[in-house]
């Protein structure tokens, strides 16, 4: 008799989901399976180590959606456990019997899944990886890849054109028709650690940040949602092939507007990526087939999932991919050391340039942020403000951000900081405030966060600190006592910032003229020698 597990971490679905058909089938189909989904709060795992309320409340959403679809197919619900992974499958196999565990490949956490297959090798339980979180096995792109991640977004699309298109969705509707339900006896339940029900934020000590503005946009976790969700997203993507346009979520963007995102929901797996990357290329073509002018089609079409397994493969095997310390492919650039106060006020929305605190103030109500405003405040941090290191960054926004892992997370922090990949160095200027009239012309995305901004003119919106004092003092908000003075003058901080880079970049081609970056070898021969330049610096 079999007695398995399906171990949910990420994956928090049951539809394509290959690791349950996998615990739910045995190989001659003959068999009787009982099956114990499984989801462990270790701590650690799903984003739970350091982790803010919105995110938190968005996984327990997830779990309890899974729970109520195990309870209507006549399940006890989803056991959800609090322990050590080890200790947990140790005892589930000494009480109940387990002998198979199934669970979904995760790019993040390599050593807690070999510590459970060594465990289940010793005890003689069956383990089944299977891999659906990313649309290629990173580990098939790294091997035809020569052994090594893709150094740059195009070897990446160069390698995953040779291995051909992404598997397609498993079936959609699982048969749980032949499938037993495992009961848990209630004299096992204190020991096993198990949960009594679906925990809430508040009982892990999780609250609400206090930002003082109000939360306009609250996001549901869950696979039913997402899927409701998604079909709002085709649309979208639809109307914009239509209009012989891609990437509507992106091109056009839209602060005020309810989000499209279905990020969060791929972050948990709660929509599979290859659902999500075949509906739309499958929408596509029959928008296609409907054209006079075609559009060519490709992986551009859904290009920020390409993006998303770029990072993902950059970051397995590499255990200092979120630090600059011992990081192979980030480059030492000499940050400022801590500046506690300043590091404060960024994260608080407390800089004093709208655009910045307004996008701040809505991560920490919200959860979330555009892409537009998640590079912006990026790069004020680091290359183009502050000159703080990423790393405070990406510590921050992992709390935070409801689909914040630390592969994509922390890819896209060395890529806006300039650390690493083909961004490396980059002295380009943008200005934030020419920025910021472009991305919110009308002031309404400032004043629904800054709510002491709300009865500035337009004019001053985005630079309230020019507004002349008797127009404060009528609108009784005085700049620099009820709403900051700018922490910093922000032209003068992108001219020496730009300069900075423009000279290590200098000094680093001076330094070996003969190298520049264009092939694999050539790219780690530069960070190597970036390397060096920077400890000279430090
Ligand atoms: P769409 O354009 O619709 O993209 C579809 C999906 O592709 C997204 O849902 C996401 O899964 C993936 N994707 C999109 N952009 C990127 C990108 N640049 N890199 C990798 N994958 C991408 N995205 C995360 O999912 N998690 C993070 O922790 C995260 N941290 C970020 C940190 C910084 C500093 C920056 C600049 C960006 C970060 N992003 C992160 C990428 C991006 O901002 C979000 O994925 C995007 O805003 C989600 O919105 P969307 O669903 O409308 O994107
Ligand atoms: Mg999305």
């Amino acid at each position: 008799m079999t007695k398995s597990v399906l171990w949910f971490r990420q994956g928090l679905r049951l539809h394509d989901n290959p690791a349950l058909i996998e615990a739910i089938n045995t190989d001659d189909g003959r068999r009787q399976v009982t099956f114990y989904p499984v989801f462990i709060f270790d701590g650690e795992s799903a984003g739970t180590k350091d982790v803010g309320y919105n995110r938190m409340k968005f996984l327990l959403e997830s779990l309890l959606d899974l729970d109520e679809q195990f309870k209507q197919l006549g399940a006890p619900g989803l056991f959800i456990f609090q322990g050590k992974p080890t200790e947990i499958f140790q005892n589930l196999h000494d009480n109940i019997g387990i002998n198979k565990i199934c669970f979904e490949q995760d790019c993040e956490y390599n050593e807690r899944d070999n510590e459970i297959k060594y465990l289940s090798r010793e005890l003689g339980i069956e383990v089944v990886e299977k891999v659906s979180h990313t649309l290629w096995n990173p580990e098939d792109i790294i091997r035809i890849n020569g052994g090594f991640a893709p150094l740059t977004y195009q070897m990446l699309l160069h390698t995953v054109n040779v291995l051909g298109l992404p598997p397609r969705p498993v079936n959609n509707e699982v048969d749980f028709s032949q499938v037993n339900f495992g009961t848990i006896p209630e004299h096992h339940k204190i020991n096993l650690r198990l949960m009594k029900s679906i925990p809430s934020p508040e009982d892990f000590l999780i609250f609400p940040e206090n930002t003082g503005s109000d939360v306009y946009v609250n996001w549901n976790g869950g696979e039913r949602h997402a899927l409701e969700q998604m079909i709002d997203r085709v649309k979208h993507e639809e109307e914009a092939f239509a209009s012989g346009t891609y990437l509507p979520n992106q091109a056009n963007v839209d602060l005020m507007g309810s989000p499209k995102s279905m990020s969060a929901a791929l972050r948990f797996g709660c929509l599979s990526v290859r659902r999500f990357y075949y509906t739309i290329h499958d929408k596509f073509n029959e928008v296609q087939d409907k054209m006079v002018y075609k559009l060519p089609g490709g992986h551009h079409i859904t290009g920020q999932l390409m993006w998303r397994e770029y990072f993902y493969t950059m970051s397995i095997n590499n255990p200092y991919y979120g630090q600059i310390k011992n990081n192979p492919i980030c480059l030492n650039i000499p940050w400022k050391s801590s500046e506690e106060d300043e590091i404060l006020k960024w994260k608080q929305g407390r800089t004093g340039v709208p655009i910045i605190d307004a996008s701040m103030r809505q991560l920490l109500a919200e959860g979330w942020l555009h892409h537009t405003l998640r590079n912006l405040t990026a790069t004020f941090l680091t290359r183009t403000g502050l000159w703080i290191s990423w790393e405070v960054g990406l510590q921050h926004f992992l709390k935070y951000l409801l689909d914040a892992d630390l592969p994509i997370c922390g890819g896209n922090w060395m890529w806006v900081s300039s650390s690493a990949f083909e961004t490396l160095l980059d002295s380009s200027r943008c200005s934030i405030i020419s920025l910021a009239h472009r991305l919110d012309p009308k002031g309404e995305y400032i004043k629904r966060y800054v709510p002491e901004l709300r009865n500035f003119p337009m004019k001053y919106i985005h630079e309230p600190w020019r507004a002349p004092i008797d127009i404060q003092e009528d609108i009784e908000c005085i700049i620099g006592q009820d709403y900051p003075s700018p922490m910093i003058d922000i032209v003068q901080a992108l001219q020496i910032n730009c300069n900075r880079m423009k000279k290590i970049r200098e000094s680093l081609i001076e330094s070996q003229p003969h190298v520049r970056p264009s092939n694999e070898d050539e790219i780690r021969t530069f960070f190597w020698i970036a390397d060096e330049i920077a400890i000279q610096c430090n």
